[in-house]
């Protein structure tokens, strides 16, 4: 199984990504926690990374890319994976059709999670209160909405063309949409 998640930053996609991966017993993988994982270093891509989040614009594709195929190539991806927080532009789009050309296991479904822009603004500026988060300040939250707009949120359509996209309401209680989506799942 070869899934992606996708929805704008606040819409649950991380804490979902688990609950799915962990159902169909895939790894869950998170650009956004690799990238959080990396900028801890004390190397000049690690203060490259940890700048660009925090303004809340979007890591090299080059980078990206890179990071992504080196992790996809480890074994235990070869049950399948959900992708979460990539692809986030078409670039990356590309790269990853042309990986998954190479190694001949198309992607199965892309999860749309969707949820109004002020209700996950809401939760973000919440979540800065709990865990801290150095991009969750109202400023970089404005620029991350816009910023997916701009890039990302045209990715829906390259996936709906392709008849791949499940859209599911990710309003609602934890268990409530993951149950969604299982069941839009089938
Ligand atoms: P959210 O979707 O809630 O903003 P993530 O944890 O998925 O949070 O991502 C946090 C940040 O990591 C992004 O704002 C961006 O700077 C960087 N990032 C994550 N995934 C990608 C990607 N595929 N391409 C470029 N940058 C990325």
């Amino acid at each position: 199984m070869r899934l992606l998640i996708m929805g704008p930053p606040g819409a649950g996609k991380g804490t979902q990504a688990k609950l799915i991966a962990a159902h169909y017993g895939i790894p869950a993988i998170s650009t956004g926690d690799i990238f959080r994982a990396m900028q801890t270093a004390d190397t000049p891509l690690a203060k490259q990374v940890r700048e660009i989040m925090a303004s809340g614009g979007y890591i090299s594709d080059e980078i990206t890319n890179q990071i992504v195929a080196e992790r996809l190539c480890q074994s235990d991806c070869d049950p399948g994976f959900l992708l979460d927080g990539y692809p986030r532009t078409l670039q990356q789009v590309d790269n990853l059709d042309a990986h998954l050309a190479s190694i001949g296991a198309p992607i199965d479904s892309v999860i749309s999670l969707t949820a109004d822009e002020d209700e996950v603004v809401g939760r973000l500026l919440k979540r800065a209160e709990i865990e801290g988060r150095a991009d969750d300040n109202e400023e970089t939250i404005r620029r991350r909405q816009q910023v997916y707009a701009e890039q990302t949120a045209p990715l829906l359509d390259v996936y709906r063309d392709r008849g791949l996209l499940v859209e599911v309401d990710g309003l609602g209680g934890i268990d409530e949409v993951s149950e969604r989506v299982f069941a839009a799942l089938g």
